[in-house]
């Protein structure tokens, strides 16, 4: 794939990582670990050798022990972790959005404690904001923490939360006031320390990694463990969403990337009515419209890049990138699954994996419908939601 953006450098290190990923990682989630639960150790020893090609290390600056990448930078190595896995890229975004959020918010004693271990790959943490009742809108987070002298003691219920099960510690968006947009707080609960209960959700796809339900009955937390002001954790999440949508929109171009790649080789493999299907113009045709939505997504997402590293608000050509990669991504694996015939409904072959991920693709960091209605919203100025 080339790149109009790509310094020398850049290409250095993502054709590194590249081989790195196709020789060592990709195997094990296309063929060890395929729908089956990878454990704590195997990730974490991933996680460790990827935080050396700046995974993770690259988004916390130097002054706080990273590598300080820029965001193009990030995301065009995160694209290959992706196009490599999915499951792998999603402890990659959260545990980067977690150091991210205790760079950029948390008070220097919980900063130096929390973030090396994230940023070499040895800690994993959980961002919890949604719940059963509370989706889409952030508002309706129930999960109540209040306070008793100088802690705080929190039970709520959180749902579909990425790294549940590998966590060491838990970002928790807890409602700390009535007051509907500036009641909501990020506290750090320690699960070691403190306690929560885990319980795996099992999904069409994406099961290698850990999505789950946590539990918090009464659990006792020093007020010290609140990151950022009381009542600020709303204006923390969204700015944080500017930057992750562009990641997950990352995710599906990698999927998508991946999902095309096996088409081409099947399609200059398979013969039908006396040639390689890729010489019969359906087919070529498919490919074409693949390969321009792989190009057109992953140049939405450096455009926002691009952006955040000009300093410049691009809340709503994040969510473009996002709407547009997850979408496309569904269309393009579902292609893929076509170009292979019966073979592409098979677990022996990755485009049947690829279809079921690419599904789950527009739903978490704001849905499809949710991007649709930012977009709007920036058009015209008046929200919709
Ligand atoms: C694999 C995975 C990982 C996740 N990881 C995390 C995590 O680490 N931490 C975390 O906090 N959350 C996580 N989530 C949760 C995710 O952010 C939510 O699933 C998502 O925000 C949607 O919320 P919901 O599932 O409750 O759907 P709902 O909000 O109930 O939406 C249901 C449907 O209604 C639509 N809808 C909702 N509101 C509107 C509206 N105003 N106008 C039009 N349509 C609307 C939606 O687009 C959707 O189609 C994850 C989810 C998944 C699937």
């Amino acid at each position: 794939m080339g790149h109009v953006f790509h310094s020398p450098e850049q290409s250095l290190s993502t054709d590194t990582l590249r081989r790195y990923l196709a020789a060592e990682v990709e195997p094990l989630f296309s063929r060890t670990y395929r729908d089956r639960f990878m454990p704590r150790d195997v990730m974490a020893g991933l996680m460790q050798r990827l935080s050396s090609f700046g995974l993770v290390s690259g988004i916390v600056s130097e002054t706080h022990g990273g590598l300080g990448l820029d965001w193009l930078g990030s995301l065009m190595l995160f694209e290959e972790v992706a196009a490599a896995s999915v499951d792998l890229s999603i402890p990659v975004l959260i545990n980067s959005f977690g150091a991210h959020l205790l760079e950029k918010v948390a008070p220097p004693q919980l900063r130096e404690r929390y973030l090396p271990g994230l940023i070499a790959g040895e800690h994993f943490v959980s961002i919890g904001i949604s719940e059963p009742g509370a989706g889409s809108n952030v508002l309706e987070v129930r999960t109540r923490a209040r306070r008793d002298g100088d802690h705080w003691v929190i039970s709520g219920e959180k749902t579909w939360i990425s790294n549940g099960a590998y966590s060491d510690f838990l970002i928790c968006t807890c409602r700390t006031s009535d007051d509907p947009r500036g009641g909501l707080t990020h506290i750090l609960i320690d699960r070691h320390e403190h306690g929560y209960e885990v319980q795996g959700i099992d999904k069409i796809a994406l099961n290698t990694q850990s999505t789950a339900q946590i539990f918090l009955d009464e659990v006792r937390v020093p007020v010290a463990n609140t990151i950022g002001e009381e009542g600020q954790a709303l204006r923390a999440t969204l700015a944080l969403f500017e930057k992750s949508r562009a990641f997950v929109a990352m995710q599906s171009v990698g999927l998508a990337r991946r999902a095309l790649d096996e088409a081409v080789s099947y399609a200059k493999e398979r013969r039908q009515h006396g040639k390689v299907i890729a010489g019969h113009q359906l087919i070529a045709a498919m490919l074409a419209e693949m390969a321009t939505k792989v190009d057109a997504a992953r140049l939405l997402v450096h455009r926002a890049a691009q952006m955040f590293d000009a300093g410049v608000g691009a809340e709503m050509e994040a969510a473009m990138a996002k709407y547009f990669a997850c979408e496309a991504a569904v269309t393009i694996a579902r292609q893929a699954v076509q170009i292979h015939g019966g073979n592409g409904v098979t677990r022996s072959y990755l485009v049947e994996k690829l279809a079921r991920e690419a599904i789950v693709c527009p739903i978490p960091e704001g849905t499809t419908q949710i991007q649709q209605l930012i977009i709007g919203r920036a058009l015209t100025g008046v929200a919709a939601f």
